[in-house]
């Protein structure tokens, strides 16, 4: 992977190197590869990564070409003044567009950006002093420092530069704390906010972001042609966009590149080969385009990068994959946990109703520190709900918790996990692309705040050390040190749910919820766990725990309650409990006679129940 990339530098210095003999045609071309591809890395970190789709991109290019043009051509300004006026006002209206749309979701979301991307298209040709549909020309030329840049040529390397330098930071942005959270949104967002992202912020932050890069690709625009008008920057071309990021592929930046690269180039075939081919003027662009897309869909979903991936690792077999944990870092910063046998969590009468269902019924019960407790029930008992009305992943209809001291009403998941309240999900929620270790960092995401700006600078390094360091310590020790690198999708479910357990860990938790921890997982690895879980107790934890392996349960626990129906049934003890007649009939259907009795439970080692 390391090699592919020095061999697109490779590729691009011989570029530079050849540039003074290359035909004027071609450098046009890779002139517009370059400013396409910039919009196009925007759009792949807010569509093919965080799942926000966007028609209307164009219109950002349009804010900042116009904001170029005008700036030079009424005012007099610099060209470089212009790129700074042009960034801040894109960063306001996409500010304000994005904090509108983005509550929107799936295609809501993209119809509300062909709105206001047909708006500031309309906006360009009709106001007087933007030139109407005529635009602006005359503009002068980009000097650096005492060199013009007058000819495609000269803005070939600026937009070069400009382009491997948001490359760069862009990568750097995804391989980082704020990284995480972003690759979180397309399929996690839930699961992310309850190791405290702050999902609704960090979508509007790659909204501004894949702004900025347009309104950043329309400066170079506008400053290369020299005019500008408004045709650029319609509802085509923000479609025409999008189609290069799904080509390309958002599994890595350089899928912006390739994407446009392949687009602008058959588009310009198509254009003027065909028609001349087949002699006619038909126009079959988008005939072709449409074709294109079909396929790509079928047979390259993740686009065309991965491909190439591929290709070249068959060509040159044998890079080794990186083997060792990560370096010793300082350690981050840990909570004081309460003593032994302090009030933790109390739940009173908490109660959620689906419509008519009654999934958990006034349920109260009390959680002390340093201490296991089961919460059991056959399927549907309303288990899991509970779970989720704890942690503020669902809003209870009426009762309330109280954590630590303090009442949790009104507070969501975010604020919660900040409480100090880390959980797994009954339905494992891994990002599953994603590494075993940066799955579990994310985890870690409120020890260590780090900025998106400083992140895209790499001056991070420093914390982002911490916490991978401290994902590694975790997952070594819930026994996964050998499977940092694999990603957390290839990994059995048994050991996808122990990921989740590190990752709860990584939180440094006060209280840990734990959801069928042990569901999928063998003899010796539920020992294992049961090992682990005690160890932390030990360490003051307070667990609560579903769980249907009675044995695990039985010999874990120190305290239980039984729900049915959505209604505790029973508590106390786990050697009363298992006694207990209501539950041996919950569990087993009706049998209250003395072979039901024995039957119950307890006498159930080892077998899944419920
Ligand atoms: P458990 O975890 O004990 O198996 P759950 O808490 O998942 O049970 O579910 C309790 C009941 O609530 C079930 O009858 C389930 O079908 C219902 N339920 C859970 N979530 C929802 C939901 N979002 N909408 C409607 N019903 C739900
Ligand atoms: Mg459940």
């Amino acid at each position: 992977m390391t090699r592919i990339v020095t061999a697109v530098v490779v590729i691009l210095l011989a570029v530079i190197v050849a540039l003074p003999v290359t035909p004027g045609f071609w450098v046009t071309q890779l002139d517009y590869i370059g400013l396409a591809s910039l919009v196009v890395l925007g759009l792949l970190l807010l569509t093919g990564i965080s799942g926000l789709t966007s028609f209307g991109q164009a219109a950002f290019v349009g804010i900042g070409a116009y904001a170029a043009a005008y700036l030079t051509a009424h005012s007099g300004w610099s060209p470089w003044l212009t790129l700074f006026a042009g960034l801040i006002v894109t960063f306001i209206i996409a500010w304000v567009l994005g904090a509108i749309s983005l509550r929107l979701s799936g295609h809501y979301l993209a119809v509300g950006t062909i709105a206001w991307g047909l708006a500031l298209f309309y906006l360009f040709g009709n106001m007087n002093f933007l030139g109407k549909y005529d635009g602006i020309s005359g503009l002068p030329n980009i000097h650096v420092f005492s060199l013009s840049l007058s000819s495609q040529r000269h803005m070939f390397y600026l937009i070069w530069v400009v382009l491997l330098l948001c490359l760069w930071a862009t990568h750097n942005l995804l391989d980082s704390r704020p990284g995480r959270a972003i690759r979180s949104l397309r399929r996690g967002a839930a699961m992310a906010q309850s190791f405290g992202v702050n999902v609704p912020r960090y979508r509007l932050v790659v909204f501004v972001y894949a702004a900025l890069l347009g309104s950043l690709s329309g400066w170079l625009y506008a400053y290369m042609l020299g005019a500008v008008s408004p045709s650029p920057f319609g509802l085509e071309a923000g479609i025409e966009y999008l189609f290069m990021a799904v080509v390309g592929g958002a599994a890595s930046v350089w899928g912006a590149v390739i994407g446009s690269a392949i687009i602008i180039v058959l588009r310009d075939q198509i254009l003027n080969g065909l028609p001349q081919l087949f002699h006619t003027s038909v126009n079959f662009e988008l005939i072709a385009f449409g074709v294109l897309m079909v396929l790509v869909l079928q047979y390259a979903q993740d686009g065309v990068w991965p491909l190439l991936v591929r290709g070249w690792e068959r060509i040159f077999p044998g890079e080794r994959r990186q083997r060792e944990p990560p370096p010793e870092a300082a350690p981050l910063a840990c909570r004081t946990r309460p003593q032994s046998g302090t009030l933790v969590l109390e739940v009173d009468a908490i109660r959620k109703e689906f419509g008519g269902l009654v999934a958990v019924n006034d349920i109260s019960f009390k959680l002390h520190a340093g201490e296991i407790m089961g919460l059991i029930g056959p399927n549907g008992a309303g288990k899991s709900t509970t779970f989720d009305l704890i942690t503020g992943v669902q809003l209870a209809t009426s009762g309330s918790v109280t954590f630590l001291g303090q009442p949790l009403d009104g507070l969501v998941a975010r604020q919660i996990a900040q409480l100090g309240v880390g959980r797994t999900f009954q339905h494992v929620q891994l990002l599953p692309g994603m590494t075993v270790l940066d799955n579990v960092a994310l985890g870690a995401h409120l020890r260590r705040p780090v900025g998106v700006i400083a992140a895209a600078l790499r001056a991070d390094r420093r914390a982002e050390a911490q916490l991978r360091h401290e994902a590694a310590r975790q997952l070594q020790r819930v026994g996964l040190g050998e499977h940092l690198y694999d990603e957390a999708g290839s990994l059995p479910l048994g050991q996808q749910r122990i990921v989740e357990i590190a990752r709860a860990l990584a939180s440094d938790p006060v209280l840990l919820l734990l959801d069928e921890p042990a569901a999928g997982l063998r003899y010796k690895e539920k020992q294992a766990l049961a090992d682990l879980l005690r160890r932390l107790r030990d360490e003051e934890m307070s667990i609560l725990l579903v769980e249907h392996d009675m044995d695990f349960v039985m010999r874990l626990t120190d305290h239980l309650v039984v729900m049915d129906f959505g209604t505790k049934i029973a508590e106390g003890q786990p050697a009363d409990v298992q006694k207990n007649p209501a539950v041996i009939e919950a569990y087993l259907g009706g049998l209250d006679d003395e072979d039901g009795a024995e039957a119950g439970p307890g006498a159930a080692d080892g077998q899944e129940m419920g």
